[in-house]
């Protein structure tokens, strides 16, 4: 047998794959890619992901260790999930097989063998040629069942009244017998039939199915509420007819049992779901339906743009403007992008939704690279909420409202109505200050203020998660004058009780709502559509249909106004437009107050007179002019380390080493911008200083060339041994 090496990616930080041995008695034939291996790795057992086998190796022999297993007859991975991992890993300039680790279930990683995720209680057709002379009509009827369904579970015969007697006697007879199995998601009893559409909806339904069956990426600009979702229903349905399936990416927070059930109750085809309320068992199913092609649909979160579907015919991402597409540690991947590059390696459409696109999709549509398709009115008879600014710059507030705003609150629950009062600020207040020496209480770890709870009391760093009693004296003077300023979600709901004492109040935030059940029940007590008060942060704003909301008042919309952060403006005018959204969706008309301390403030008032489309398109200007993306491309560096001064020379050396390598290699007509280092906004976090280096280049393949060279450069690095640090390409912020 001729000498070979088998060349394995491991879920370590290091950019390299590395070479071992095969396991005793293996052939190179038995190495395919994408099958999975166990390796020894320093101290530690691994799941690596084979990329090929070579007959030379430059590892000196006496290094070369031997696989533990190989756990894979079949790749697990096509070669197609291994040409996108390697996408991935270039573009992220990441490992690639850390990169691969997001491809397969966690039970995967941990060695387990696909066939975990069968379950028992199936039957099945033993002998699907045989004759038969069975019995009663109700054996009969049995039977055929099985002839149109070879796998059944017993609790689905039990549900149609058949008996485990019957099934029994089928059995003895040999026809059936019993199995264990993939277990499928459950077909709705019927089926619901597709809204007509209006114009608008159709038009953008017809020019988006046209693409399919070929690349086509396309943004569906629709104003909340103006049916989005019905077109993609109608979307998928065509792909569903085409005998392709559909991948559906949706916000962590938007995935509600609403969202679910609407797409569950419209299509006779198995739903899979995926997302982070799923045990791991559960996930390995989901995944599994998906890459078996039982599934037809799936939808999902971030993580589910890497599941592996035999038959895709069409991505939609919905609300593609939101933070949780991109992830914020390790990988930092935008399942965003990434979709792109599938549905284009895939040659399949890709439709992006939203009521306030991110300015980089937008500019996308506006350029013509995307198709640009336009829900401009709200579907049915819903009419568009009526947004008003309420200056409360030298105002009296009762309990933080001013009086207009109460008196539209009495209006709309005296018609019983609900009302809904946003504020993204949980907890009972901001600050907890002396009023003799003007102590504050800090977190100690952090260059941060500790919020004051008072369910139950405690403070609390909403950054590094410390926690610690409250003091009844100022432990700097011992006075006893210490006071809570300002006020978070749970003060709210307080001053709500005393305002209203008569109504209803429910605070939906991270303390109330813990757990995805939790969420659930609330969202069916609302449903009731009592009068109530919902008070809470932006788990409000998101995705909900709230059909008895007919006014939102937004209590502080200041914040993010003047963001120290480039897209601080975008993101603001994207909640704020969430939130406005969740006002008058049914047929009574909603009335949208926003109190604020800057009514004249330009970017608000555009955003209030002339929409979210036109304050994009004077946010573009302001970025072409300072070159920001989308007009140019952008990657940061971050450091950090519990020594200041090193977290600070690491990215100082960083600069020097890309000065260097672009000196000799860079592009006059592509020219690098570095930024930095500087101290991240809040320097301290954790205990940690937090430095960045900005980067902008007006061409990707010049800035990813640089950093190519720059990540190489800095994993040989010595002397950083207490720092650490990342490559963010594409940052979401620069905070
Ligand atoms: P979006 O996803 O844009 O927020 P939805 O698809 O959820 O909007 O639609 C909002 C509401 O309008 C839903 O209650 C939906 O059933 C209804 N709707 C959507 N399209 C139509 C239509 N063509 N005719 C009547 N009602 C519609
Ligand atoms: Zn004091
Ligand atoms: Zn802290």
């Amino acid at each position: 047998m001729s000498f070979f090496v088998v060349d394995i990616a491991l879920p370590v930080p290091l950019l390299r794959t590395f070479d071992y041995l095969p396991v005793d008695g293996d052939s190179q034939e038995n190495y395919q890619p994408g099958q999975r291996v166990r390796a020894d790795f320093g101290r530690q057992l691994l799941t690596g992901i084979v990329i090929g086998t070579r007959n030379t190796t430059d590892v000196p022999r006496d290094k070369l260790k031997p696989l533990l297993a190989r756990l894979d007859d079949q790749p697990l991975l096509s070669a197609h999930d291994l040409r996108l991992a390697r996408w991935m890993a270039d573009y992220y300039h990441h490992s690639l097989g850390d990169v691969l680790e997001h491809w397969i279930p966690t039970m995967l990683r941990r060695g387990a063998a696909l066939s975990e995720a069968d379950e028992p209680g199936w039957l099945r057709l033993a002998d699907p040629g045989r004759p038969v002379d069975l019995k009663g009509s109700k054996q009969t009827a049995l039977w055929q069942l099985f002839a149109q369904q070879p796998y059944i579970a017993h609790k689905q015969l039990t549900g149609r009244g058949y008996s485990l007697a019957q099934c029994r006697r089928l059995a003895e007879l040999e026809l059936i017998q019993e199995d264990t199995r993939l277990p499928l998601p459950e077909l709705p009893s019927s089926v619901r039939a597709p809204l007509p559409l209006n114009s608008e909806q159709q038009t953008a339904l017809d020019k988006i199915s046209a693409c399919l069956g070929r690349f086509q990426a396309a943004l569906l600009e629709g104003v909340t509420g103006s049916g989005k979702t019905e077109v993609y229903l109608q979307l998928i349905d065509q792909v569903i007819e085409r005998g392709q399936q559909a991948l559906v990416l949706v916000p962590e927070i938007g995935l509600t049992p609403q969202t679910v059930r609407r797409f569950q109750e419209r299509f006779n085809v198995p739903v899979a779901l995926l997302h982070s309320g799923l045990n791991d068992r559960e996930r390995l199913q989901g995944w599994r339906q998906a890459r078996e092609g039982h599934a037809r649909i799936l939808i999902g979160t971030r993580s589910a743009v890497f599941t592996p579907l035999p038959d895709l015919g069409l991505i939609i991402l919905d609300e593609e403007h939101d933070g949780s597409f991109k992830q914020q540690d390790g990988l930092r991947y935008s399942a965003r992008d990434f979709a792109l590059v599938r549905a284009h390696q895939a040659g399949v459409p890709v439709l992006l939704g939203s009521a306030t696109p991110c300015l980089e999709t937008l500019h996308n549509a506006l350029t013509g690279k995307y198709l640009h398709l336009k829900l401009t009115r709200r579907a049915g008879k819903a009419r568009p909420p009526g947004m008003k600014l309420h200056s409360i710059l030298h105002q009296p507030l009762t309990h933080g409202f001013a009086e207009p705003v109460l008196s539209a609150m009495h209006q709309h629950l005296s018609r019983g109505k609900q009302v809904l009062v946003f504020l993204n600020r949980r907890g009972f207040a901001p600050l907890l200050a002396c009023k003799q020496c003007g102590w504050m209480a800090e977190c100690r770890r952090c260059d941060a203020r500790l919020t004051l709870h008072q369910y139950p009391p405690h403070l609390h760093c909403h950054h590094c998660d410390h926690q610690q009693p409250v003091p009844r004296s100022c432990p700097e003077c011992h006075s006893p004058g210490i006071e809570a300023i300002g006020q978070g979600t749970e003060r709210i709901e307080e001053h709500l009780g005393t305002l209203f004492p008569s109504t209803k109040i429910k605070r939906v935030d991270r303390d109330t709502v813990r757990t995805k059940q939790a969420f659930d029940e609330l969202f069916d007590e609302i449903h009731t559509g009592d009068p109530c008060i919902l008070v809470g942060t932006q788990m409000l704003a998101k995705g909900h249909h709230f059909p008895d909301v007919t006014l939102v008042v937004i209590l502080d919309s200041d914040a993010g106004l003047f963001s120290a952060d480039f897209r601080g403006m975008e993101h603001s005018a994207q909640l704020i437009k969430q939130v406005a959204g969740r006002a008058g969706r049914a047929e009574d008309p909603g009335d949208v107050w926003i109190q604020t301390l800057y009514a004249d403030h330009p970017q608000l008032n555009l955003l209030i007179d002339d929409g979210y489309h036109a304050l994009a398109l004077s946010m573009l200007r302001e970025r072409l002019d300072q070159q920001l993306p989308p007009y140019s491309y952008m990657a940061m560096l971050r450091s950090e380390s519990e020594d200041k001064a090193q977290a600070q020379r690491f990215l100082e050396q960083a600069r020097h080493l890309m000065q260097q390598w672009l000196r000799q290699y860079g592009k006059k007509d592509a020219p690098l911008t570095l930024l930095g280092p500087f101290p991240a906004i809040m320097e301290r976090r954790n205990g940690r200083f937090r430095y960045q280096l900005q980067i902008f280049c007006p061409h990707r393949q010049a800035l990813h060339q640089a950093l190519d060279a720059a990540v190489k450069q800095l994993e040989g690095i010595k002397g950083f041994s207490k720092v650490r640090w990342h490559l963010d390409v594409d940052p979401l912020d620069t905070l």
